[in-house]
């Protein structure tokens, strides 16, 4: 992947945009999510699979640059499908090396917001030869209509096929109590903002406290992101929180350093 090149900045075009998808400019990053099960005995779970675009013009552009125009364009249709398919392709060869990893990959609401998204889905795990548990789908709202039936029906079709179902940046924004209550949804995120200051700020703290207790009655699986600190590690193992992801851990890095990451990791853990 190219450094960063100091020239000004490119217009990101949709023609541009749907080129880097067409020519494989698209490259993904993988930041582990471990499973906290106790000080010395925590596991990477899996990872989450974050876009980058390593733009010939203009360098290494983060998904921020790019993704508010998929979105608008429509283009965020075939670069969902590129991430998943690299995604799960990806984790089919981490298990092959016995490194049994999930693997999360973001999607928009507006593209569940379609009946024959799980058997899409499907197709590309039975591809991979992934097993469908070892797939979450983070779906973040960013305030596209969407039709709720269509949609509650579309995301109980792929849990049904043990697909996971995480609620992504839970407290900001669009994603809101009415999804929780609705729909079928596996994990919940707590959304950075909170995490990154949780040790801090008391407010923070309530607020992260009170999800991971929401989850925990909604019998959701709670995942943190943002951590960046031990002091925020230890509060949320504290809370009962079941997974963390965040730079105190790692960042989000190449499919090659996974698995010395994994080696790395599982030799810390048993001492
Ligand atoms: P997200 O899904 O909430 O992903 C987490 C973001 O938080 C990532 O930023 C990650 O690098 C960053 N992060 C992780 N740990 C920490 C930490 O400890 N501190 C701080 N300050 N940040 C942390 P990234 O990779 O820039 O992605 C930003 C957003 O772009 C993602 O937020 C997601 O909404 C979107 N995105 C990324 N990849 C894709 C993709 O393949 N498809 C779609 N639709 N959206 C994507
Ligand atoms: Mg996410
Ligand atoms: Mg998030």
């Amino acid at each position: 992947m190219s450094a960063l090149r100091y020239t000004p900045d490119i217009e990101v075009t949709e023609a541009r945009l749907r080129a880097a998808i067409d020519n494989n400019e698209l490259k993904l990053l993988y930041q582990p999510k471990l499973a906290l099960r106790g000080e010395g005995m925590d596991e990477l779970e899996g990872v989450e699979a974050l876009v980058r675009w390593d733009d010939p013009l203009n360098g290494l552009r983060s998904p921020m640059d790019f993704i508010p125009l998929a979105e608008k364009t429509g283009l965020i249709i075939p670069l969902s499908f590129y991430v998943l398919r690299h995604a799960v392709t990806q984790t089919r060869l981490w298990h092959e090396q016995g490194l049994p990893l999930t693997v999360s990959v973001n999607l928009p609401a507006i593209m569940v917001n379609d009946l024959s998204l799980p058997d899409q889905v499907a197709a590309i795990l039975n591809d991979a030869g992934l097993p469908s548990d070892k797939l979450i789908l983070e779906i973040t709202e960013t305030g596209a209509m969407v039709d709720f039936a269509t949609t509650i029906e579309s995301l109980t079709r792929l849990r049904v096929k043990g697909i996971g179902l995480s609620i992504d940046d839970f407290g900001t924004g669009y994603s809101s109590l009415v999804e929780l209550y609705r729909m079928p949804f596996s994990e919940l995120k707590v959304d950075r903002s909170f995490v990154m200051e949780c040790d801090q700020a008391a407010e923070a703290r309530t607020i992260v406290e009170a999800i991971v207790q929401l989850a925990h009655k909604m019998e959701l699986t709670v995942c943190a992101e943002g951590v960046e600190s031990k002091s925020v590690l230890d509060l949320l193992r504290s809370l009962g929180c079941q997974k963390v992801q965040g730079f105190f851990i790692s960042r989000p890095i190449h499919a090659a350093e996974v698995t010395e990451f994994a080696r790395r990791f599982s030799a810390k853990s048993r001492g």
